[in-house]
């Protein structure tokens, strides 16, 4: 039977009956455990590890706790509770409310490098003070950041981001998975009345216009690679012309499933599919000017299609930019 046993160096020796001495580096270990921790993995799966010894369960419980998922209060609060847990996690993925029911201990994750905040519970009216409360309390040089269901995208949260991670390699924050379309079109009316969706034209006058403003905001993030805004560039009148109009069309339950966006409708599709994705080329070179490091700009669209970049399944088309003899291109696909 094989034994385990520690050395001064804090190596592990395992013997064997055989006349063979293993000295395994903590190091390599470590590194074995975190191929072998995956994203579906439950904790019972490793506990065995983690039972042969201390040093056995230390290397479980860090490799584990690399990424931490707290959505609920409780859970927040139990995994807090772990010793050491606060240096082990490198990727936190939580609800809002969750950790702002003890802010606390966010303060003292000081080893945090990706952090992906879910709002949906915040309204127009909070996500301000819990946007501001939450990101005072997490390290300056993370460098990947996602803010997902936020009622809205302004100018504001941008300066704030940038000013607070300076670091920031990928910056990703979306309002449009607030739409509500898998029940009826007064909810998906309705719930396009909980976020700024489109901020064309009330909140930003065109794409020049808001481009910008969110260049301006974003350009203190030198290193930024990846950016993804998750806001529709179509006029907002587009997304409410469609609903009247197709709301108005005669019922056909064999041929679809209501309500549906624009995308899968052939008149909105025929009239602004062209302007709209030339506006997002437009716009994610305009926006890549203020960014040195940028590779690939994502915006959420009604108007995907086959290229590369398209993805129809989350409504989002992405653009990749080029930088050669100081001039920006950009197109849906890899350079
Ligand atoms: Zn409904
Ligand atoms: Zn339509």
């Amino acid at each position: 039977m094989p034994s385990v046993t520690r050395t001064h160096h804090a190596d592990v020796v395992v013997t064997s009956p055989f006349p063979i001495t293993c000295i395994f580096p903590v190091e390599v270990l470590d590194q074995i455990m975190s191929w072998a921790v995956t994203d579906e993995l439950e904790f019972p799966s490793i506990a065995g590890f983690s039972l042969a010894s201390y040093q056995f369960r230390q290397i479980a419980l860090r490799q584990y706790f690399v990424r931490l998922y707290a959505h609920s209060k409780e859970s927040w609060y139990k995994l807090c509770q772990i010793p050491g847990i606060y240096t082990w996690v490198r990727e936190l993925d939580c609800l809002s409310s969750a950790i702002l029911s003890d802010l606390s201990h966010l303060f003292h994750f000081t080893n945090l490098q990706y952090v992906h905040i879910d709002l949906s519970p915040e309204g127009f009216h909070t996500q301000r003070t819990c946007v501001r409360k939450i990101l005072k309390c997490l390290p300056a040089d993370l460098i990947a950041l996602e803010l997902t269901y936020l009622p809205k995208l302004d100018v504001d949260l941008l300066h704030r981001i940038a000013k607070s991670f300076p670091r920031l390699v990928y910056l990703k924050l979306t309002c449009a998975e607030r739409l509500i379309n898998d029940c009826c079109w007064g909810c998906y009316e309705e719930s396009s009345s909980c976020t700024i969706h489109s901020p064309i034209p009330d909140n930003f006058v065109d794409a020049d216009d808001l481009t910008y403003a969110f260049g301006i905001a974003l350009k203190p993030l030198h290193d930024l690679q990846f950016l993804h805004l998750g806001i529709y560039l179509s006029d907002l009148d587009l997304f409410y012309y469609h609903i009247l109009h197709s709301q108005m069309e005669p019922v056909r339950p064999a041929k679809r499933v209501w309500p549906h966006a624009p995308n899968e409708c052939t008149h909105c599709r025929d009239t602004f599919s062209e302007e709209v994705r030339t506006t997002e080329l437009y716009a994610s070179a305009a926006i890549a000017r203020f960014l040195p490091s940028i590779k690939s700009v994502t915006w959420s669209s009604f108007f995907t299609l086959n290229e590369p970049g398209d993805c129809p399944e989350n409504q989002t088309t992405t653009m990749w930019v080029q930088r050669k003899d100081k001039k920006v291109k950009v197109r849906r696909a890899a350079w």
